[in-house]
């Protein structure tokens, strides 16, 4: 069992692979020139690296953020290249990267000097200029000097590459101004370029390049901050539940939850729903975030718990059964980029935080069986 999975907790994530597999096509759709590396970091947003690898087989190329998950990707089977965001920090990371044949990202001069000292054969990798994201990178300017220290070594540069700072807000300049400076990077050699992650491949055919670098829509969520997934064309891979526990009945005027923030203007039916912030829900979210009980949408009333919730049921005319699973989010009428935005955050925030029994379910088959794929990440 991974530590990542909180299996004693209420919260029920079922995972669509088609709905990844439909999301991956649209992308390539949507980029029908370039290659496609599917960016898999962070247990894949939560929706389990390896789980959701078969949803991903028509993907070029997958990206990890650390060494570590790239190795445990390509020890999982993955044959596909696999490019390490961060790199390599230490000598022997670097010789992984050579014998699990992992791309790594160079982004920082120390790297250089890894390579240098080291003089492996065979290293493939990107190097990643900062054109104005002001995180990693290495200046633009300095490609010609990188240039001729990787050539020395023999190192095998696939391409290169940069990430946008402001690839969700499509109207921000600083998108053309990152476009501009990627551009102008002077590389002698012709190599791959590769800018764009999910906004950008949506919303800039000038961004594609050669390779894209989606992430957040495989999971069917918005990477843009003025469209919804839906209106986009993306299936929500992940759907929430958790199981009432119990049902109350609260008079008018009576405060709810911690603080008693919320007081009940008149005699209130809710539900206790067994899931909080000890599952990854946010707690920031505001009086009225809703949840869903069948196709009823419902609000949440006073500040979520660790582990418990109330939701606000007056306006439904029978009250559900104990057990019975609430939508937390991943239905088509509540994305998670709702509550994420009630949140003050973006989608990626809950789905990467969000704890709890995973199922792997493929709604594709022409039998339109659900069948329940196996936790690959427990063995
Ligand atoms: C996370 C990441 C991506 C994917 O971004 P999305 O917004 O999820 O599409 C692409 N490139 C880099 C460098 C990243 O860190």
């Amino acid at each position: 069992m991974t530590n990542s999975d909180r299996p004693n907790r209420n919260v029920n994530l079922r995972i669509d692979l088609a709905s990844i597999r439909h999301n991956l096509t649209c992308a390539r759709k949507l980029a029908p020139d370039s290659k496609i590396i599917a960016t898999v970091k962070a247990d894949a947003y939560g929706h389990g690296m390896i789980n959701v690898l078969s949803a991903l087989q028509d993907a070029d190329a997958f990206a990890v953020a650390t060494m570590e998950e790239g190795v445990a990707l390509r020890r999982s089977g993955a044959s596909k290249p696999i490019m390490v965001l961060q790199g390599f920090r230490t000598e022997s990371n670097l010789y992984e990267c050579v014998t699990l044949d992992l791309w790594p990202v160079i982004h920082a001069r120390y790297q250089l000097e890894i390579i240098t000292k080291q003089k492996l054969a065979s290293l493939s990798c990107w190097v990643k200029f900062d054109t104005g994201m002001g995180r990693v990178g290495l200046r633009c300017e300095n490609a010609q000097s990188i240039h001729r220290r990787l050539t020395a070594s023999s190192v095998n540069v696939v391409g290169i590459m940069s990430h946008l700072a402001n690839a969700s807000h499509i109207e921000d300049l600083s998108n053309d101004r990152q476009l501009r400076e990627f551009s102008a990077i002077r590389w002698p050699d012709a190599v791959d370029r590769s800018l764009a992650n999910s906004a950008a491949l949506i919303s800039r055919r000038d961004m594609h390049f050669d390779w894209v670098r989606p992430g957040i829509m495989l999971y069917g969520a918005s990477p843009l901050e003025s469209s919804d997934a839906a209106s986009l064309g993306l299936q929500p891979a992940m759907r929430a539940t958790a199981p009432v526990i119990a049902i109350r009945e609260f008079k008018r005027g009576q405060r709810i939850g911690y603080g008693g923030r919320y007081q009940c203007s008149q005699d209130t039916k809710a539900a206790i729903v067994g899931a909080g912030y000890g599952d990854g829900y946010p707690r920031s979210v505001p009086d009225g975030t809703a949840v869903m009980l069948g196709n009823q949408r419902c609000p949440i009333i006073g500040q979520v718990s660790m582990d418990s919730m109330v939701v606000d049921i007056s306006s439904l005319t029978v009250p559900p059964p104990i057990d019975y699973p609430v939508t937390l989010w991943g239905h088509s009428q509540l994305p998670v980029d709702e509550i994420a935005a009630l949140a003050g955050t973006i989608s990626y925030e809950p789905l990467c935080a969000i704890r709890g029994q995973r199922h792997w379910i493929d709604a594709s088959s022409n039998l339109n069986v659900r069948k329940i794929v196996k936790d690959l990440s427990t063995h």
